[in-house]
This record gives structure tokens, C-alpha cells and sequence, in this order.
């Protein structure tokens, strides 16, 4: 083993055992150790003292569009990281829409890595998109190491990514099932959102009233089914509907291959206090009511939803009209999820560790990351977040990294400041100043398969 370079030092260390006064050591981007607070550091390796400052494993974010080639005035790989990195994530998975060329063909991926190249400030990873036309595509994207495949059920809300109907559907996931991949799936069911009124117009009621809940339940029941039949792997994206909550622990018990994700957005704001005409507040699913994020949250502690992850989906402000039928629909979490989740957490009687759970451990399992990131432990990548978790700030769009610096989370007063953001041992974050980029682009690792099993977690 490598000697030692760098200790980080803090009297609240979040490692997968617990929370306790540690020192981790760190040689050639690894962690090498985690031992007592007061282990004698040993020659030549640098100490950090972080004193009473939290460290955290950096976040895992695989739910994150970056938009780039092609739709850069929307989000770049540049600013995308630092936003990330400001907010304490050091690894995020890329979803293969709204860039041009979508991440459908093993050419369109490397056109996607050729631009990523040098740009991020934190480690990237590419999903591959499942089209109605791509099916024999999907392999040979698995082959080149795309972490897995999304797919819509209903209209995406761009030309060049249309939604899979139930028979192609059928037909994808059962070539993902052949080789072991995973399926993420926008799941709301297109019949139940025609069948909606459909008003138009300013007022958030009329665009909630536009997205139903029974939308992601039916596609939610109807994928479960198909994942028990096939034996696949299956991953619910951005669940917002708390009704379809039973039919998904259900399936669990029962060892079906789902996990489920939520968002921040879902989580700390709820449809009764939306403006009309506040579209900065659209995505779709949609937001919904105070009741419904209580159910989400039970979901989280109670183990049926395994994640949460930003959807940081980002546009021009121009398209963020004040007509929720048109505006864009997508909320920019990267920077903001960490201390979002933290402060609803916190007031819900839940830990650093609970965050951690969600935000790394689970979304680095469900990306195959598991042994690498998402922990502070030896083996792992030496990535980290540092957090001041008592400390508050309000937030400013003025101070926000991603590239349109629209936010559903102005004026909100949140805890937890991230001080510092670590990547392979490498502080790449510090104070809201970033270092060159150094992240690296990332690939499933081949030969990885996933449990089979009924622990209900990625
Ligand atoms: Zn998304």
C-alpha cells in the first residue's frame, strides 16, 4: 500500500457504520483508512483539520442533463460540474436527452464524451437512451459502457426523443434483460395525461390538474408487471405520486428487480405554495400537494423509495414562460440539492447519515458505482463533501453555478453550507473558488452484475 499523502480529520466523520470522530487517509486518490481522530499522522502526509465540520462521502447525482452538444445555452459540461461540485457532488450519471446528438448510438456517445473531455470539474457518466428505433443499438451501448438506459412512456417534450409505446417497450426491455442492464423510465401513462383537462394558461391548480397522479401510477403498475415477467431491472424516475407507493413496495417484497428515485423538488416544496405563473417551479411529473410529500418522505425512511437525485434540467429563462402548458418543463437542483434535502431532513427528525444513504450510497449502487463512490470508506475514491450542516444561507440566484441562474429556490433560507468539495483526494471546491477540471469520465465497469434479491435497494 502507498503511504499515506493526506488526512482529512473532523470530529464528525459520516462512514457506513455511523458518525464519529475520525481520520481518513488518503494515498493516490484512494482512501486508504479510516482510523481514530487522534491516530498519529503518519510521515509525510499532509493533515486537513476540518474540526467540527462534517465529512461526507461526495454525492452521487445520476440524474442530472447537461444538455451539451447542442443545447449549451442551456447547460455546458463546464458549469453543470461546478454547480455540482459547489453543492458537494463529485460523480453525476448524464441522461442521454436534450443534447444533440441524445445519447442512442455508440457514435452519439462518443461525440458526448469528445465534448465532456477536460471540461468537468467532477467525474461524469453517460445513461444511453432507449428509442422506439434503437433497439439493436442498446448492447452495443451497454458494450461501450453507458451505465444503463432511459426511456419515456409518454412525450419527453423534445422531437428527437420520442416515448416508447407498450409494445416497444416490451421489446426493449427484454433486450436490456439479455444482458443483465438497467432500465430508467419516465413513467407517466401518455392515455391518462390525453384524458386530463387540459387547460392551459398561469394557474399551477390547472397544470397539476393536467398531470394526474393515476398517470404515474398505471405506468408504474404496468412496468412493474413487466419487470416480474422478464426478470429485468427496472428504476421508477423522478416518482412524484405518492399513491403509487403500495404497488411498488408490493413488488419489492416480492423480489422484483425496482428501485425508485425522488427528487428534492418533491421533497421540500409542495403545489399550495406555487405563484401562478411561476413556471420555474414546472417539471413533470409535477409537484404536488403537502400530503402527498409527507407520503414521500415516509416512502424514504421506510425503504420503498431507494434515492434521491437533482433531474437538474435547465433551460434558457426566455422558455420559462408564465404559461405552464409551454414553459419548459425542469427544475435545476445541482447545487442547491445537498442543503434542500438537508433542511426538510433535518426538520423531519432525519440524519447526515439518511442524506448520505439516499444522495451516495444507493445512487452509486444503482449506477454500479457501489465499490468506488458513494462512502467513506478504504477502496473508495477519496471523494468528499465537506458541510457546515448548522449553518444557514438564503439563496441567491446571483451565486448559482449552473448556467441560467433560474431557480425554484430563491429567497429560501436553507442549512447546511458546503465548504469544500473533494474529488481523488484533490479539493476541487473551496469557498465557491474552483480548481482546473479534473473530473474524469467514467464507464460501467464490465463484468459487474447485479444481486439478485430481495433487499429492496439498488
Ligand atoms: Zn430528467
Amino acid at each position: 500500500m502507498t503511504d499515506a499523502e493526506l488526512v482529512l480529520r473532523s470530529t464528525r466523520v459520516v462512514t457506513p457504520e455511523g458518525t464519529r470522530a475520525a481520520s481518513v487517509a488518503v494515498a493516490d486518490g484512494t482512501i486508504t483508512a479510516v482510523t481514530a481522530h487522534d491516530a498519529p499522522v503518519p510521515d509525510g502526509a499532509r493533515l486537513e483539520d476540518l474540526g467540527d465540520d462534517v465529512l461526507l462521502p461526495g454525492l452521487v447525482d445520476t440524474h442530472v442533463h447537461v444538455n451539451d452538444p447542442g443545447r449549451t445555452e442551456w447547460e455546458g459540461f463546464r458549469t453543470a460540474t461546478r454547480a455540482a461540485a459547489a453543492g458537494g457532488i463529485t460523480t453525476l450519471i448524464d441522461m442521454p436527452l436534450n443534447s444533440l446528438p441524445p445519447t442512442t448510438t455508440v457514435g452519439h456517445l462518443r461525440a458526448k464524451r469528445r465534448v465532456a473531455a477536460g471540461k468537468a470539474h467532477i467525474d461524469v457518466g453517460f445513461w444511453g437512451g432507449a428509442l422506439p428505433d434503437n433497439v439493436r443499438d442498446l448492447r452495443p451501448l451497454h458494450e461501450a459502457g453507458v451505465f444503463g438506459f432511459k426511456a419515456f412512456l409518454s412525450p419527453s417534450g423534445v422531437a428527437e426523443f420520442p416515448h416508447l409505446g407498450q409494445e416497444q417497450l416490451a421489446r426493449s426491455l427484454e433486450e436490456i434483460a439479455a444482458f443483465d442492464g438497467l432500465l430508467t423510465v419516465h413513467a407517466e401513462d401518455p392515455r391518462h395525461l390525453a384524458a386530463a383537462p387540459q387547460r392551459g394558461g398561469p394557474r399551477y391548480a390547472d397544470f397539476l390538474a393536467s398531470r394526474p397522479r393515476r398517470a404515474e401510477d398505471t405506468a408504474i403498475a404496468h412496468l412493474v408487471d413487466l419487470a416480474r415477467r422478464l426478470d429485468a431491472r427496472v428504476h421508477v424516475l423522478h416518482l412524484s405520486s405518492g399513491d403509487a407507493l403500495p404497488v411498488i413496495a408490493a413488488a419489492k417484497a416480492d423480489g422484483v428487480r425496482v428501485t425508485v428515485e425522488t427528487c428534492p423538488h418533491y421533497l421540500t416544496l409542495t403545489a399550495e405554495e406555487i405563484p401562478d405563473g411561476a413556471s420555474e417551479f414546472k417539471c413533470c411529473p409535477p409537484i404536488r400537494e403537502a400530503a402527498n410529500r409527507d407520503l414521500l418522505w415516509q416512502a424514504l425512511a421506510d425503504g420503498t423509495i431507494d434515492c434521491v437525485v437533482t433531474d437538474h434540467s435547465p433551460s434558457t429563462a426566455d422558455l420559462k414562460t408564465d404559461d405552464f402548458s409551454t414553459a419548459w418543463g425542469g427544475i435545476s437542483g445541482l447545487q442547491l440539492s445537498l442543503p434542500a434535502v438537508w433542511t426538510e431532513a433535518r426538520a423531519r427528525g432525519h440524519g447526515l447519515e439518511d442524506v448520505v444513504r439516499w444522495m451516495a450510497a444507493h445512487t452509486a449502487r444503482l449506477a454500479g458505482l457501489g465499490t468506488r463512490k458513494g462512502a467513506v470508506a478504504p477502496g473508495h475514491d477519496a471523494d468528499f463533501a465537506v458541510l457546515a450542516p448548522d449553518e444557514t444561507f438564503t439563496v441567491d440566484p446571483a451565486a448559482l453555478q449552473h448556467r441560467n441562474r433560474v431557480t425554484a429556490y430563491a429567497g429560501r433560507t436553507l442549512h447546511g453550507v458546503v465548504r469544500s468539495t473533494w474529488l481523488r483526494g484533490r479539493r476541487v471546491m473551496a469557498g465557491g473558488e474552483f480548481t482546473e477540471p479534473k473530473g474524469r469520465l467514467l464507464t460501467r465497469s464490465h463484468g459487474h452484475r447485479h444481486p439478485r434479491g430481495r433487499t429492496g435497494t439498488p
